[in-house]
């Protein structure tokens, strides 16, 4: 199936599938101040699942990622989710995990390929002291916290780390997923803090589409992709089981680093291989697929936005996923409407049916973050009916 056919398909399904929810602008408003309070609740779980076809995840019946995406994982939480991101040009894992974990381009990381630097210790050309991984950047601002990442590959481990605890889990996805169960129940023996930030990366999957070929036609490929699916169901689990899960804000982003072709090869960059599924759950994200195409250097973005850390300038990718409300009859509502931002209930706006990020779409804050500057501002009378990401 061609990806646009897909994309297509897709959207049909998840359009009658993720409609969203309507909350009325008093509840928005109410929602809004909560969030602004709750900054030393927010927490953050990245998963990457390596060679992750979209196409095949939904063919596969993966559950529990569906959950993340219908909003069904947890009272409160919506997903926000597009199946035509976009990984690099250069569709391999070196290139694809830099990115990720440094939110820039790999004209500006370096890795250009898998191949392994001795001497350095790390991928060919990397650039890793200039583009650090973005849990650098949440811990040069706020050191109090607690940052784990965990891979299965022991080239992703060589990326240096800004993160409190970096752990290798060599070529094992259940021990992977179980380590990172256990931090969040705070019943691993080595890790006994409340983590605030989880990065856990899946390889089998990557695996298994080498072995089988990445297709939604392959049983082999998509009993890989079920599997990881319960591994990550058990995070889930542990995720919601935590004592404080009420009052946490959790911010949880999905990714790939590449796709790949029937043939059991992902090198290439054609849409089959650069094509990726994009999801973000949180308490305000916004239900639905994603307008325009994510990229994979949004997840640090992302994740920063979420944890109140300012992006590095040199990013390339941007947060995505926010839920932007507007208020009826305001500046910000013109302001929504003329950017096709999401209309409370109550307002003229079009429902959107699941399309609610129109692309190239400009971000608006009431109160711009630090360095940057806001598309639209406030009156300073005027309540924060938007919520920034
Ligand atoms: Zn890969």
């Amino acid at each position: 199936m061609k990806v646009a056919s897909i994309v297509l398909s897709l959207g049909l399904l998840l359009g009658a599938a993720v409609v969203p929810r309507d909350r009325g602008p008093s509840v928005d408003r109410e929602a809004s101040r909560e969030h602004r309070t709750s900054a030393a609740l927010r927490k953050s779980l990245v998963i990457i699942v390596d060679g992750l076809r979209p196409d095949a995840l939904h063919a596969a019946g993966a559950q529990h990622i569906e959950s993340l995406i219908d909003g069904t994982f947890a009272p409160g939480y919506r997903g926000a989710y597009s199946p035509s991101a976009q990984a690099e040009e250069v569709t391999l894992s070196g290139p694809g995990h830099s990115s990720i974990l440094t939110g820039v381009h790999l004209g500006k990381h370096g890795v250009a390929s898998n191949a392994f630097d001795a001497k350095a210790g790390t991928f060919s050309g990397a650039r890793y002291e200039r583009y650090r991984d973005y849990f650098a950047v949440i811990e040069a601002a706020r050191p109090e916290l607690h940052t784990v990442r965990l891979v299965t590959w022991d080239a992703t481990h060589s990326i240096p780390s800004g993160a409190g605890k970096a752990m290798l889990l060599k070529d094992d996805d259940a021990a992977l997923a179980l380590t990172a169960a256990r931090i969040l129940a705070g019943t691993h023996p080595d890790y006994p803090e409340d983590p605030d930030a989880l990065f856990v990366f899946f390889s089998d999957t990557d695996n298994a589409g080498h072995q089988h070929g990445f297709s939604p036609a392959r049983r082999g490929y998509l009993d890989a992709i079920r599997k990881v699916d319960e591994q990550i169901g058990s995070i889930l689990s542990a995720l919601k089981s935590r004592p404080d899960f009420a009052r946490e804000d959790w911010q949880i982003v999905l990714t790939s680093d590449h796709g790949g072709a029937p043939d059991g090869r992902h090198d290439g960059g054609t849409p089959e291989k650069r094509t990726v599924p994009f999801l973000v759950t949180s308490r305000i994200a916004t239900q639905g697929l994603m307008g325009g195409r994510p990229e994979i250097v949004d997840v640090a973005p992302t994740v920063l936005a979420h944890m109140g850390s300012t992006a590095p300038a040199v990013y390339d990718g941007r947060a995505q996923g926010c839920l932007h409300v507007v208020a009826s009859g305001s500046q910000s509502g013109k302001a929504g409407r003329n950017r096709g931002e999401r209309q409370p209930a109550g307002t003229t706006g079009k429902s959107s049916k699941g399309f609610e990020n129109s692309p190239n779409r400009t971000d608006v804050y009431d109160s711009p973050p630090a360095g940057q500057r806001a598309s639209i501002r406030f009156r300073p009378t005027e309540p924060p009916y938007i919520i920034p990401c």
